[in-house]
């Protein structure tokens, strides 16, 4: 249409001056009205079309339907029919030479018509086409079988050149298009990036030579583009790499494409230029010279350390422990999951181990998080130690680490490696001039038998860990199906213990202690008896840790307090009632209080009350020791229970003011059968407890020959199923009825 418009004008004027020739040359032949008539006509038509062409409301539009472009062209038929008119009448009315002389003048226009209007061809062929056979026809009817022939060839020619410098024009006209969108692109990529000012060019010739650096590029290799002109680009970001040929990987891959001689785009390389490590991003094609030789690369690149850099960061920081700089748990369960994957092809098996720290919350709570922390550091390095390629050890969280074995089909290799990490945990610590004592449990589940998903088998290891912590720690337990059935029991024992309290399932026992020389009883012991209506009588080795768990101690300790001094006031003054303690009462704010309370409702006097605590309030630390002193200033009696089975520091003894040293039933045991160390362990502890004014209980004296022993090494006070087992409060009540004095019959 634009083409159209743009002919427009000398379109009309060819047209308008052909008209004008014709009226020149035959106002004498013709019939001048005719003439006249025909001119005007022509003219109008011609005019309307040209306004029509450039006035149409499709100026202002972009596109032009087809439809349209048609009717346009149409606007040709009127003269197209004006002119072939023409010519018939002149084949009737005038002679051959006018004839001639006519078809000269419309010749002409066909000419400008056929050449001018190249895009639209439809206009063209109309007029030429139209014409031309009209003209043919006139020249049959005029008898010259040559001048027709002529005009008919002619008109085909014409029609034929129409056509062609149509389709020449629309593929030049695309191509103009497609070229222009080109040079739009480039010249928008080239203004972002000289905008984005990151951004460089760079160019290498076939020996892979830097040539042409340009001011960006030298700057971004920290040097004066000329001294770098024609230097290999490996060597100038490769840093040390250039000499000792130890490239990192990415460098190698960039030499591969560009000894192929293969386009890249957007690679990250590691760049080293000077001490500094950047990393930059290079794209680049091949070059290739007019006569399809190869140049060299030419490329752009960037330099993207700073994104690259917090990229790492934060996949560092989503994979590793910011504390220790171990895997974290992310990044274990994913080992795992690799591990298990392993194992199900080669039908083989792997290992998760876990590991707790045994005492580390006492650590924790004494010396503060700090410490904690750096202790916790020690232990990954020494962790990290142990382990060799077939293992990933890293940190769950708190105190939880973890292992993963790829291969652990050698059980008798894990077991040992089990064994090295609890050892080399529980060496000592030296953190801050303080030596610190900690010890390690590891409880292990072999994939895919103990767990055919990262979480089931990671919950197969909890569970074994769970059973070496029960134990007491330091030890190593391999997960067995059963341990699924006693977590499962535990959980619903955990419930009844619940409701226990207000259901009246738990009831006191009392354990008479007495005199080691007359025999008098001089106290009892009140131990907690669980009678579950879904479990029966629970023995308080197990409910008792279970309770601890579960914060169900306080309350139950509480009901213990309460009932042992209601019970304690029925017996002679002379008797005192001897309470056991957990460590986890001792660190409750209002423990003092309950122990005040308890008195006062029943009345007990405080020294007849004696409360059995065991060493861990040692290691557990400030808040609990500082409740002990607060008890004894409320004239409360102290036993230290258990002496012996725990950390046995002798230390401890002076640490507060005991009645009571209680010796644990294995060294009685063990006196009796006259291990020494056992007879030692007594000996030592009657005689510092002499000389501080300390007594000392023998627990768990069944026979003779254990009695016997304790007396002679120096016991003051005897408790044991040879003098009494625990017995329910009427009983024990009627030991002091029967024969009023108390006394138990030895014999
Ligand atoms: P413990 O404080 O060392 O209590 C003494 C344990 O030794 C009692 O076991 C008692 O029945 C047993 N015993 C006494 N004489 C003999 C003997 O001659 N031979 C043998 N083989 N055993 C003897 P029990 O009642 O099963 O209590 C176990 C532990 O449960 C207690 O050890 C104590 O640590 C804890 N416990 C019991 N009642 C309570 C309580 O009310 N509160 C707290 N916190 N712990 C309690
Ligand atoms: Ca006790
Ligand atoms: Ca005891």
């Amino acid at each position: 249409m634009r083409s159209m418009r743009a002919s427009a004008f000398i379109r009309l004027v060819t047209a308008l001056l052909a008209v004008l020739a014709i009226d020149l040359l035959f106002f004498r032949t013709l019939n001048p009205l005719l003439l006249a008539g025909w001119s005007i006509l022509l003219a109008l038509s011609l005019s309307y079309s040209h306004r029509s062409v450039l006035r149409g409301d499709f100026i202002e539009r972009k596109t032009v339907s087809v439809t349209e472009l048609r009717r346009m062209q149409l606007h040709a038929l009127p003269s197209a029919l004006l002119w072939s008119a023409a010519l018939i009448y002149l084949s009737q009315t005038a002679a051959l030479d006018d004839l001639i002389l006519f078809y000269s003048v419309v010749l002409l226009l066909l000419v400008s018509c056929a050449t001018l209007v190249a895009a639209v061809p439809l206009a063209s062929i109309i007029l030429v086409g139209t014409i031309s056979i009209a003209a043919t026809i006139a020249f049959i009817l005029q008898g010259s079988v040559a001048m027709a022939a002529c005009s008919a060839g002619i008109g085909l020619l014409l029609t034929f050149a129409a056509l062609q410098s149509a389709r020449h024009y629309v593929s030049a006209h695309l191509a103009q298009i497609h070229l222009n969108e080109k040079s739009e692109t480039v010249s928008l990529l080239l203004r972002e990036f000289e905008d984005s000012g990151a951004d460089w060019l760079w160019q290498i010739d076939t020996a892979r030579r830097v040539t042409r650096v340009s001011p960006r590029f030298a700057f971004a290799l920290g040097k004066d583009a000329s001294d770098i002109d024609g230097m290999p680009l490996l060597q100038l970001v490769s840093g040390d790499a250039w000499q000792s040929g130890n490239f990192p990987p990415a460098l190698h891959e960039l030499a591969e494409k560009l000894n192929r001689r293969e386009a890249f785009s957007n690679m990250l390389v590691p760049v080293r230029i000077g001490d500094r490590q950047l990393w930059w991003e290079l794209s680049a094609s091949p070059r290739i010279g007019e006569d399809g030789s190869f140049m060299g690369f030419r490329g752009v690149g960037s330099d993207v350390t700073t994104e690259q850099e917090s990229q790492e960061k934060i996949s560092h920081l989503a994979r590793f422990d910011t504390l220790t700089g171990l895997p974290n748990r992310l990044q274990l369960t994913e080992a795992l999951g690799q591990a298990m994957a392993e194992s199900d092809k080669w039908r083989s098996r792997c290992c998760f181990l876990m590991i707790d720290l045994d005492r580390f919350k006492a650590v924790n709570d004494t010396l503060g998080h700090p410490m904690g922390d750096r202790l916790l550091s020690q232990v990954s390095k020494r962790l990290r130690g142990i382990m060799s390629d077939n293992e990933l050890c890293g940190r769950l969280g708190g105190d939880e680490f973890a292992v993963v074995v790829k291969d652990g089909s050698d059980s008798a290799y894990v077991a040992q490696l089990a064994d090295r990490i609890i050892d080399a945990l529980s060496r000592p610590y030296e953190v801050d001039q303080h030596t610190l004592f900690i010890g390690a449990s590891v409880g292990t589940a072999i994939g895919p038998r103990d767990g055919h998903t990262v979480e089931m088998l990671m919950r197969s290891a909890d569970l074994a860990l769970y059973r070496s912590k029960d134990a007491g720690g330091g030890a190593h337990t391999w997960y067995k199906p059963s341990l699924h059935a006693d977590a499962e029991e535990r959980r619903v024992m955990e419930m009844e213990l619940r409701k226990a309290l207000e259901r009246g399932e738990l009831h006191l026992q009392y354990q008479p202690v007495v005199d080691a020389v007359d025999y008098t009883v001089t106290g009892f012991e009140a131990l907690l008896r669980w009678t579950s209506a879904k479990f029966g009588p629970v023995s308080p080795g197990k409910f008792i840790p279970l309770a601890e768990d579960a914060r169900l101690i306080g309350p139950i300790g509480e009901w213990v307090l309460q009932q042992a001094c209601r019970d304690a006031v029925q017996f002679p003054d002379m008797v005192k009632m001897a309470v056991n303690v957990s460590v986890d009462q001792l660190t409750m704010p209002n423990y003092l209080d309950t122990v005040r309370s308890a008195l006062s409702i029943s009345g007990l006097p405080t020294r007849r009350l004696e409360l059995e605590v065991t060493e861990s309030i040692f290691v557990r630390g400030g808040m609990a020791e500082k409740m002990l002193s607060e008890i004894l200033d409320l004239g409360v009696k102290l036993s230290l229970d258990d002496f012996g089975t725990g950390y046995s520091s002798l230390g401890y003894l002076r640490k507060s003011r005991f009645d009571t040293i209680k010796v644990d039933r294995s060294f009685v045991q063990g006196a009796a059968k006259d291990v020494p160390e056992s007879i030692a362990i007594i000996r030592a502890v009657v005689a510092l407890a002499d000389s501080l004014g300390m007594a000392t209980t023998a627990e768990g004296v069944e026979t003779e020959d254990e009695l016997r022993m304790v007396q002679r090494l120096g016991c003051k006070k005897i408790q044991g199923f040879y003098f009494g087992r625990p017995m329910d409060f009427a009983d024990a009540k009627a030991l002091f009825s029967s024969g009023g004095s108390g006394l138990i019959d030895a014999a």
